[in-house]
């Protein structure tokens, strides 16, 4: 096991690490921006180093800076979190030059999955159903035409280095593709320095459900069951849930042992998620994650394991804590992500947090790094916390999640709060009946900014 683990990240996702390291036995140390220093993240690790200006560039993806804290305090792994470094493949290489431990894939495999055309070619052929699509599209527009007729419109234009939902523009028609493909290519320059764009098939009504798995590397995969994380808006999930009310045990099995067994062709190493779309009973990769998940909190809540205690041991080279066939999905849970925005608007709500009381009792979990007289900087995402709830079926689910939501007090700022209030009253959500418009279709009709 290691000794002493850096965790580069901020936010509740730092704070979630920590805890799982303090289990372990193992030291922590949190880096922080000038903008973090009295942050929840900094107080709770037994060292703590700044390193650098508020903007992430200067701070949190500051790798010479990084390294530089692992060397001062003797840390011998990275966490690297979700976001920031947590998929860049060079990160984890210049680590394993310093002989300092990645706690994630191998940078091969980060890599391979980085580029969402390669990735695609890799799953479909490890038997991984993938949605219709083409391989970079070039600069000849009769070219492009052609290949979008071939799929049928409607066709997404994306991002080869997409995340984020960045770089990712409609077509309906024809006439719409040169604009799509221009648009595409800009916010993708733009965002991740790199224009290539690809064709996919544009599904309609979709469900978008992801698979949880667990490998070490050594050709050993388990999977974890799935989630649910249809209701997004601008391809940002706000609300997730597992299982998904849209499965049955024999789909969930078949998709789950797919993955599973592609990622032991694989050797992949550590945690990842597989992202499909679900439409008509059938299943369309999209994308895969080699990394811990924000939502990754529902698929412990129904399997009782801890996914950072299992990647942190596997990262330190112990074989997998569990086969498949004990792995036990027990009752429902949803993950509600509260940001600091406006409800309506979704504009960010930075400011000091004057209240803060969570929700308690039973089945009910907040992950967060927020506390009364908080105040949240204006530099980094609008995530402030996690509301997670856990019942034995869905519905005890959502009567618990409306209980846990009456209870929860942040003054001084907005949240997303009474977006969720009010989505629990909304039949279709009581009935797990929407795709991944449903959210956008409902605030459209309620007349706030989709
Ligand atoms: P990113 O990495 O930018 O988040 P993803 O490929 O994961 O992009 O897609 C994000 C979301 O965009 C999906 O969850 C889904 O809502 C939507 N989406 C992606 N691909 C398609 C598609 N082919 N058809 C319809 N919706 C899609």
């Amino acid at each position: 096991m290691f000794d002493k683990i850096l965790i580069a990240n901020r936010g509740e996702i730092a704070l979630r690490v920590e805890r799982a390291c303090k289990e372990l036995g193992v030291a922590t140390v949190a880096v922080h921006s000038t903008a973090d220093a009295d942050a929840m993240h900094v107080r709770l690790a037994d060292e703590s180093v700044c390193i650098g200006a508020p903007p992430a560039k200067d701070s949190y993806l500051n790798i010479p800076a990084i390294v530089a804290a692992c060397e001062i305090t003797g840390a011998d792994a990275v966490h690297p979190g979700y976001g920031f470094l947590s998929e860049n493949a060079r990160f984890a290489e210049i680590l394993e030059e310093h002989a300092i431990t990645f706690i994630g894939p191998s940078a091969e495999h980060v890599r391979l999955m980085g580029d969402k055309i390669q990735a695609k070619e890799t799953a479909r052929s490890l038997g991984i159903p993938v949605v219709p699509g083409t391989g970079p599209v070039g600069a000849d527009l009769e070219e492009a035409k052609a290949l979008a007729q071939g799929i049928g419109y409607p066709v997404l234009v994306k991002a080869a280095a997409g995340g984020g939902g960045r770089g990712m523009k409609l077509a309906l028609f024809e006439n719409e593709l040169e604009p799509a493909l221009a648009t595409a290519r800009n916010e993708a320059r733009a965002a991740f320095g790199d224009g290539t764009v690809y064709l996919e098939k544009y599904l309609v009504h979709p469900r978008h459900i992801e698979v949880q798995v667990l490998a070490d590397g050594e050709g050993n995969a388990i999977h974890l069951g799935e989630r649910d994380c249809s209701l997004q808006r601008r391809h940002q999930k706000l609300w997730e849930e597992a299982p998904s009310p849209a499965l049955n045990a024999s789909e969930r099995v078949r998709i789950g042992e797919t993955v599973a067994e592609a990622m032991r062709t694989l050797r992949y190493r550590g945690v990842g998620t597989v992202e499909f779309l679900y439409e008509g009973g059938e299943f369309y990769f999209i994308e895969m994650n080699t990394r811990l998940q924000v939502e990754h909190t529902i698929t412990e809540m129904i399997t009782g394991l801890d996914l950072v205690i299992e990647q942190i041991r596997i990262a330190a080279g112990a074989p997998l804590s569990l086969r498949q066939e004990d792995v036990r999905f027990d009752g429902h849970a949803i993950e509600c992500r509260i940001n600091a925005e406006n409800p309506h608007t979704f504009r960010p709500s930075p400011g000091t947090i004057t209240h803060f009381h969570p929700p308690g009792g039973l089945g009910v979990r907040v992950d967060s790094g927020a506390y009364a007289g908080y105040t949240i900087p204006p530099y980094y995402d609008s995530l402030i916390g996690k509301l997670i709830v856990h019942a034995r079926t869905r519905n005890e689910c959502l009567m618990r999640l409306k209980r846990a939501l009456g209870e929860f007090v942040v003054d001084g700022i907005e949240t997303t709060i009474p977006l969720f209030i009010s989505l629990i009253a909304e039949p279709d959500i009581v009935d797990g009946n929407y795709d991944i418009h449903w959210l956008e279709n409902h605030l459209a009709k309620l007349g706030t900014r989709a």
